[in-house]
């Protein structure tokens, strides 16, 4: 049901509905963790939590079946703050004495809801997490198209001290303006761009000029969707902070996170 619905009438519509409820209650939105490393060192530098919807014990459901059914619904809000709060649970042993960095996905639906940045702000405070750990990834989509109630909502997050990151760069609507104006501290280069750095030379000089603007405005760059060595390195050479793909590792449950981080991440004694 949940993977035909959107679009669909209004039965359909409360079948999804129900659908996720028994989801939620189940408490079955859950996050797998894929590594951040930094170009400059090769060092772990934190982890993007990725929802994931564990139907059973064995299926687990990619976000982009769940997703847009749940902002369609209005059950994002709950959802969100199932996945926050299971992402937030793991604590990965720090890094030279350096704390790790969770990057949490936001929907745009999220920023509607004015309770969210306080509901964070106190989550991370019982999980003992400072909330510069907790960078907020944002997609580049139409609804960043009113930058005033969008600056609003965002500034809500930076007092508290909770860092933004501007999702999926180069394929959305964002303008270098709106760039400039709003509080981001992070650039993330779509992973189209990445995939062909390797065989385009077209796709080399976007993403140059794309590190090039994000380091002009201050922001840390990161490249996503690095399947391979021969694009690491070019994204080293032309400057890019840092980096996350297969090719450093997929997207994991926690228990293997923490077997990658002590074999491949190298962390304090
Ligand atoms: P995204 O934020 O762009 O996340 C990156 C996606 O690329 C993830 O897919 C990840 O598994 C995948 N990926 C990572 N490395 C590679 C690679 O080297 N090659 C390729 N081909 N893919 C790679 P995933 O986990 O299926 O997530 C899909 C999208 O769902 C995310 O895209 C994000 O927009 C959304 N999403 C995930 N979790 C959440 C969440 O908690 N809340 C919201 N609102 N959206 C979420
Ligand atoms: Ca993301
Ligand atoms: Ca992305």
């Amino acid at each position: 049901m949940i993977g035909a619905a959107l679009g669909r009438g209004e039965r359909e519509h409360r079948a999804v509905q129900a659908e996720l409820s028994d989801a939620l209650a189940a408490e079955a939105f859950i996050a797998h963790y894929q590594p951040k490393i930094s170009l400059a060192t090769g060092e772990l530098v934190g982890f993007e939590c990725l929802a994931r919807w564990q139907a059973n014990k064995r299926d687990l459901i990619a976000p982009d079946v769940f997703i847009g059914c749940a902002e369609q619904t209005g059950q994002i809000h709950e959802l969100t703050r199932q996945v926050y709060r299971y992402a937030l649970t793991w604590r990965p042993p720090d890094i030279g004495g350096k704390p790790l960095k969770y990057a949490l996905n936001l929907s745009p639906l999220n920023l509607g809801d004015e309770d969210f940045p306080r509901w964070l702000f106190e989550e991370c405070k019982a999980q003992g997490i400072a909330p510069s750990q907790v960078i907020l990834e944002i997609t580049e989509t139409a609804s960043l198209n009113n930058p005033l109630v969008l600056l609003e909502n965002l500034t809500q997050f930076r007092i508290r001290g909770f860092e933004l990151s501007i999702d999926d760069f180069g394929v959305g609507y964002s303008s270098m303006v709106q760039l400039a104006r709003l509080p981001f501290s992070e650039l993330k280069i779509d992973r189209m761009f990445v995939k062909s750095l390797a065989t385009s030379e077209e796709s080399m000089k976007i993403v140059s000029a794309v590190i090039g603007l994000g380091h002009s405005l201050g922001l840390n760059v990161v490249a996503e969707g690095v399947e391979g060595s021969q694009a690491l390195e070019l994204l080293y050479r032309a400057g890019c902070d840092q980096a996350q793909g297969y090719f450093i590792a997929k997207p994991m449950s926690h228990q293997a996170a923490a077997l990658w981080q002590a074999t491949c991440g190298r962390q304090d004694g």
